[in-house]
């Protein structure tokens, strides 16, 4: 069968669902392609299940704390299936729950995989698909490394297939990925490792949080193996054995997980067949108004290879139908600002320019303020999480122009904080906000 659209989506994940919606409330006829879960990597594979692991293992670290609370929780045990079960009920409940909006909206849902034949022409499962603009929202997918025996290991997909706590888990990467899972198996009950071929993790962040997000891995007992490559990989009964650089070895290790980024899934999309570039990795470039070098072909989200945020992918499909369809010529996204965590423990909050981002930017305009503190949260209890804040400002009124930010409750903190250096507050701006007290946020009020 044939179908014609004014927009035709390929991927039902965040960027594209988002896009479609606003589409159609201005009054586009849409489609939205999806060959697998609708909800995207956001929902199935990444934050959303993520974040759910991310609170079990938070208890885990309250409940250890508890004792020093007064409280006598002996013989507290963990069941990770169990917290699965949950978690996958709740994900298939999201699942259903971008169904019935796709429904009530009006937008046409095609099952499958999409692969373009010619110019805004697209075949699924045998019927062809035409529109008058196309979005390309196909997202990524995790990086597999080049090395013997890499099979044996597992990429973030395979964490969350996991039935059970692994008892000694190695994890190579030292980004998001890496520095998430690694906290969550750490707190949940594994013995961990971390692999990473820089000296500190989180290469791009600000250097202060690097070196303190380091010691408070360290600190919760993860092993942090610092410009160390692995180099082969073999399997030994239920165990693996990794041969590392520098002549280590690890034995008995049950699960690797590899967490070494994501590549855009544009692979097979016969993009040649519609006249669409691809860059680097696979990733399909676009101009600032998120169009291709095809005209009426448009991508957002992962699949255009930086900043790989879900609210990211939401924020371009919407300014996009925006542009198109509601009549904002000049809607796009600006790409400066975006605030982001790292949902580590503590969590990392982070926005705008590193203090070294800033050097190069502004040369010697730049100040920075910086604090760190027990927060009152570990003033007796016996394992400590110290919180780190830092703020860079550059000229003579002290605009700042990054916020930097690890610690208990960095994740919460820094929205409101982000539309205020968004708006372009200055150092006296934060000065002369009267503090909310006794809280950690108030620090960054009263930096001196
Ligand atoms: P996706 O959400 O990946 O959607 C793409 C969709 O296209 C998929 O459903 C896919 O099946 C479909 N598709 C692909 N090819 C085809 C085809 N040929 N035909 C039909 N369908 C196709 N971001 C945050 O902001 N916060 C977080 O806490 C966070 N945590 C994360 C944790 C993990 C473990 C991971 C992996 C990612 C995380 N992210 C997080 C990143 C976030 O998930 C992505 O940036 C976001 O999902 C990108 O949205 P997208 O629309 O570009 O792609
Ligand atoms: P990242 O790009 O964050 O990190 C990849 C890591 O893998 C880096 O440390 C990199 O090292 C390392 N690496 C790359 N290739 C190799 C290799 N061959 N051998 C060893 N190490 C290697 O990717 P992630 O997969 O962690 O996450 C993908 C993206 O998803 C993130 O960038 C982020 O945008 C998004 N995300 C967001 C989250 C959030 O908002 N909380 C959570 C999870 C993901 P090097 O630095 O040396 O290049």
């Amino acid at each position: 069968m044939s179908h014609h659209f004014d927009f035709l989506v390929l991927g039902g994940g965040s960027g594209g669902i988002a896009a479609a919606v606003r589409a159609r409330e201005h009054g586009a006829r849409c489609a939205v392609v999806e060959e697998h879960k609708l909800g995207g990597t956001c929902v199935n594979v990444g934050c959303v299940p993520k974040k759910l692991m991310w609170y079990g293992a938070s208890i885990a670290h309250v409940l250890e704390d508890s004792r020093d609370y007064g409280f006598n929780l002996n013989g507290a045990e963990f069941d990770w299936s169990r917290l699965k079960a949950s978690r996958d009920a709740y994900v298939a409940r999201l699942n259903d729950a971008y169904r019935s909006r796709l429904q009530s909206n009006g937008i046409a849902e095609f099952r499958g995989r999409g692969r373009f034949v010619g110019e805004r022409a697209m075949e699924v499962n045998g019927d062809r698909l035409t529109a008058d603009h196309v979005l390309i929202a196909v997202g990524g997918a995790p990086r597999w490394p080049d090395i013997p025996g890499a099979e044996h290991g597992i990429s973030s997909d395979g964490f969350f297939e996991l039935e059970s706590c692994p008892k000694r888990v190695v994890v190579v990467g030292g980004g998001y990925i890496a520095v998430e899972l690694s906290g969550m198996f750490q707190a949940l009950g594994a013995e961990v490792s971390m692999v990473i071929r820089r000296d500190l993790p989180l290469r791009g962040f600000d250097q202060s949080i690097r070196q303190a997000l380091h010691e408070a891995l360290r600190e919760s007992g993860i092993e942090v193996l610092s410009e160390t490559r692995v180099e082969r990989v073999e399997r030994n009964g239920d165990n693996l054995r990794l041969q590392l650089s520098q002549g280590r070895r690890f034995e008995n290790v049950d699960t690797l997980l590899w967490a070494v980024g994501r590549l855009p899934r544009t692979s097979g999309l016969g993009l040649e067949s519609a006249g669409i570039d691809i860059g680097e990795e696979g990733a399909i470039p676009t101009d600032p108004y998120q169009n291709t070098s095809a005209e009426g072909v448009y991508a957002v989200g992962d699949v255009t290879g930086h900043h790989e945020l879900t609210p990211v992918a939401i924020a371009a499909g919407r300014r996009l139908s925006d542009r198109i369809f509601g009549g904002m010529r000049d809607r796009k996204l600006d790409y400066g600002m975006i605030p982001t965590v790292v949902f580590s423990h503590p969590t990392i909050g982070t926005v705008g320019l590193t203090e070294a981002q800033a050097r190069s930017n502004y040369a010697e305009d730049v100040r920075t303020y910086e604090v760190r503190f027990t927060p009152m949260y570990h003033a007796f209890t016996s394992k400590k999480h110290k919180t780190l804040m830092k703020l860079v400002v550059v000229g003579e009124e002290e605009r700042i122009v990054g916020c930097h930010i690890l610690g208990l409750g960095a994740d919460e903190m820094l929205q409101g904080f982000a539309v205020a250096i968004r708006m372009g507050a200055t150092k006296r701006d934060f000065d002369e906000t009267v503090a909310i007290h006794p809280t950690s946020a108030e620090e960054l009020v009263t930096m001196r």
